[in-house]
């Protein structure tokens, strides 16, 4: 609970102030408690974590589900996933002529806190390559570029909370040159000083936002002039980080150590959580909770662990399979003790059956189950670091659950462009299976026989009979090709 002075020190902010609060830090590298803040929006309390959305929403949850039954302060939206026609055509998202526009065009709550970013985190590597002024982006129609004047024309208009500065990072490639690295930093120092100049060249009466820093995934000596120039002339300008690499968070200047962290670096599994909070990392976008949803994959565990039973060898799975056949009949919740709506409704048969029968409210309802085990996982993490038992909890978390989630063994709901890896457009297997499929010729001229057709005596015609005769026949499998097609452009000639 804020007290009332707090609230009253809230009002006193020039509204667009994020106010970071470190509650608790006990070193350089060490879980630390915080609170951020903004004046309208619901206040975040550190370590925790924010949702982490798809062309503006979170996987599988509408805007009244996240209003009701979501607990979350805030989300991540990365501009990439609005930008699918630019710069031939102006995208929709900007035609939105109201205040806050992205907040409103993607029915966000008034009091939740929306970052933007540019790419998804985490992100698909992008074959084109970043230049000097631009970086490329994954859209729903092919990898685009955008150049930082863009982008920033982009946050003046749609007027984010906070915004993340454009980073110049080679995502995807092995291994960076140095001579790459150095251009990384010029360029990400440039993009920040452009962002910040827009900022303060605003009106005096347009919304403004606050600015998280990119601190990039090399080593502190390649972009220490970066980081100088961030301390000498614009930590006062930004109100946070933004970090790509949390294993280099020994080497972030002390000058900075006031600031919220936001992680970037995606972690695999709950224990990878643990690992980047006991570094002092404060904010986190989770996204193995949509793949382990579309998985069918029910989270299960808790922090702190429950008492290990001494007698049991094995270790507790991270998550339970809803498509295991033990569920078949089982009419208990998803998961034990857990009070989130699914649980409280529903048993794990009707789980599976809604899952086999591709009912979209399967995944909605293991969404809403993965996500509150999350908020209670941030919830014990936060008491643990207040009593002083971290370290201790952490390990007997380790101890008592697997270190990785389960496989996914079933199928997931239908998979988008923006789900592929680049690498794999080059592969010629089909990323869905086909729901429907050609008949072989002999199928096709019983069929034809039963229903009395000849094939047309002159030649020119018979095509287009066939073809007529094979749309009732063939089903999806034309379009479906022209969409994978759709995919490997990288600018849409129709546009
Ligand atoms: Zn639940």
């Amino acid at each position: 609970m804020a007290t009332d002075a707090a609230v009253n020190k809230l009002n006193e902010l020039p509204p667009e102030m994020i106010e970071f609060a470190l509650l608790k830090t006990t070193g350089a590298l060490a879980p630390r408690l915080g609170r951020i803040s903004l004046a309208g929006r619901k206040t975040i309390l550190t370590p925790g974590f924010i949702g982490n959305t798809s062309r503006g929403v979170i996987p599988h949850i509408s805007p009244d589900n996240f209003g009701k039954s979501v607990d979350l302060n805030g989300v991540y939206i990365p501009l990439e996933d609005f930008v699918e026609k630019h710069p031939q055509k102006i995208p929709p998202v900007f035609k939105y002529d109201v205040p806050e526009a992205l907040r409103k065009f993607i029915a966000l709550p008034d009091d939740r806190l929306l970052i933007l970013g540019a790419r998804r985190n985490p992100p698909i590597p992008s074959p084109v390559a970043n230049t000097n002024t631009e970086v490329g982006l994954s859209t729903s129609v092919g990898f685009k570029q955008m150049s930082s004047e863009y982008y920033g024309a982009a946050v003046r208009k749609l007027q984010p909370d906070i915004v993340i500065g454009l980073a110049d990072i080679p995502f995807g490639q092995a291994s960076v040159g140095t001579k790459r690295k150095d251009k990384m930093s010029d360029r990400t120092e440039l993009w920040l000083r452009d962002m910040i100049a827009r900022k303060e060249s605003l009106d005096k009466d347009e919304k403004s936002w606050a600015i998280f820093a990119p601190i990039l995934p090399i080593e502190r000596d390649l972009q220490s002039w970066y980081l100088e120039h961030i301390i000498d002339d614009m930590v006062d300008k930004i109100s946070g980080v933004a970090i790509y690499d949390t294993y280099l968070l020994d080497d972030l200047p002390d000058q900075l150590h006031h600031l919220p962290r936001l992680s970037f670096h995606a972690p695999a599994s709950p224990h990878e959580l643990l690992r980047q909070t006991s570094l002092g990392m404060d904010l986190f976008t989770v996204p193995f909770l949509a793949d382990a949803t579309d998985a069918g994959i029910v989270l299960d565990f808790t922090f702190p662990a429950p008492k290990k039973d001494e007698s049991s060898s094995t270790r507790r799975t991270l998550g339970i399979d809803m498509w295991h056949e033990d569920h078949a009949c089982s009419v208990i919740p998803l998961s034990d003790g857990c009070t989130c709506y699914a649980c409280t409704r529903h048993h794990r048969a009707y789980l599976q059956h809604l899952l086999a029968a591709k009912e979209m409210l399967g995944w909605v309802l293991i969404q809403l189950h993965n996500h509150a085990i999350m908020a209670d996982f941030f919830t014990g993490v936060r008491a643990s670091i207040q009593a002083g038992t971290f370290d201790a909890d952490v390990a007997a978390f380790e101890a008592y659950y697997e270190p990785s989630l389960p496989e996914k063994t079933g199928q997931g709901p239908r998979i988008r462009g923006y789900q592929f890896k680049s690498e794999e457009h080059a592969k010629k297997d089909k990323k869905n299976p086909k729901a429907y499929k050609k008949f072989d010729d002999a199928k096709i001229l019983e069929l034809k026989a039963a229903h009395g057709q000849q094939p047309n005596k002159k030649p020119g015609m018979r095509d287009v009979i066939d073809d007529e005769a094979l749309l009732g026949l063939v089903g999806m499998q034309n379009q479906d090709d022209g969409r994978m097609q759709d995919l490997r452009l990288e600018d849409d000639p129709k546009a």
